[in-house]
């Protein structure tokens, strides 16, 4: 990518609307103007750049199994029954080639569930998006509930590879393990990281202009991909897969039924164009409630 557009890329991933508006002065004021233009053309769908095919973070959920139940999981977790049964490492690598067909590049592959380390064959899964060249960083989320296995250690080293650990104090008693691992990367969360109240999936009777506002102020853009089909984020995927809502076409792909890369990335661009989901008339993420509690209650 060249420099501009990933400068370009980049203000407009991290950027707020508002963010620049209490700022006076007129350079500022241009600034924010430019940020505006920029953020709409490249979320128009017939734009000519490539820019939607550049991704900073795309999720994978490999599992839906869990070793914490914990009360306000934004993934909805709690309400999964644990189950034996596991897409196989094939389907699962499956889908992420036929993604990466209709991408240009991602910034950050997360795998996660659940959690990821209770999927016994993860190293094939890993393996198989670290050989893609359109990944920067693979990292694996987990708990910090469950040794590593050798199959992962093996992986390491790798510079493009990290294990990335949310620490829960007592509930994450594997930390140390991990910490003392000369080989592996490993980024610890400091403990005491906020949670949220993402809504528990509850209706909202917002309007159209309502959504587009908390559309606006939400991080928006982290796509997660479960089961074979990709969704905006995890409250869209999560939340249709308990039947909470049923999303509208262009709100997701169907990975497994793209017939090539240019089919997908034309439905991945309908996505992007999208001002609102039906999901975030179930969630507070963007308005006054989406309020503090605590992080990993169970
Ligand atoms: S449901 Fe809507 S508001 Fe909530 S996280 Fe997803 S895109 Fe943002």
């Amino acid at each position: 990518m060249g420099m501009w557009k990933k400068i370009l890329f980049k203000v407009t991933q991290h950027g707020r609307d508002g963010e620049l508006s209490h700022i006076g002065n007129k350079c500022h004021k241009y600034l924010a103007l430019l940020l505006k233009i920029s953020k709409w053309y490249l979320r128009h769908p017939d734009y000519p750049f490539c820019y939607r095919s550049y991704y900073t973070y795309i999720e994978l959920v490999i599992t839906t199994n869990c070793t914490l139940k914990c009360k306000h999981c934004c993934h909805y977790i709690n309400r999964f029954r644990n189950s034996s049964e596991y897409a196989t490492p094939e389907i699962i690598n499956g889908d992420i080639g036929q993604l990466l067909d209709g991408i240009k590049w991602v910034d950050v592959f997360r795998i996660l569930g659940g959690e990821p380390l209770l999927y016994p064959d993860i190293h094939k899964v890993v393996s198989c998006v670290l050989e893609s060249k359109k990944v920067g960083m693979v990292e694996i989320v987990t708990n910090g509930t469950i040794s590593l296995k050798k199959e992962i250690v093996s992986l390491f080293p790798n510079d493009r590879l990290n294990i990335y650990v949310s620490n829960y104090g007592k509930l994450s008693g594997k930390i140390s393990e991990y910490a003392n691992s000369p080989d592996i990367n490993v980024t610890i969360e400091s403990q005491g990281s906020v949670w949220r109240d993402y809504g528990n999936l509850i209706y909202q009777d917002r309007n159209d202009k309502e959504l587009m506002k908390q559309y606006s102020r939400c991080c928006r853009e982290r796509y997660i991909l479960f089961d074979g089909m990709l969704f905006n984020c995890a409250t869209s995927a999560f939340g249709s897969r308990l039947k909470a809502f049923q999303p509208v076409q262009d709100e997701f792909v169907d990975v497994r039924c793209s017939k090539n890369g240019d089919e997908l990335r034309r439905k991945l661009k309908r996505i992007r164009a999208r001002k609102f989901f039906t999901a975030c008339n179930y969630c507070h993420y963007g308005t006054d409630k989406f309020v503090a509690v605590e992080a990993a209650e169970q």
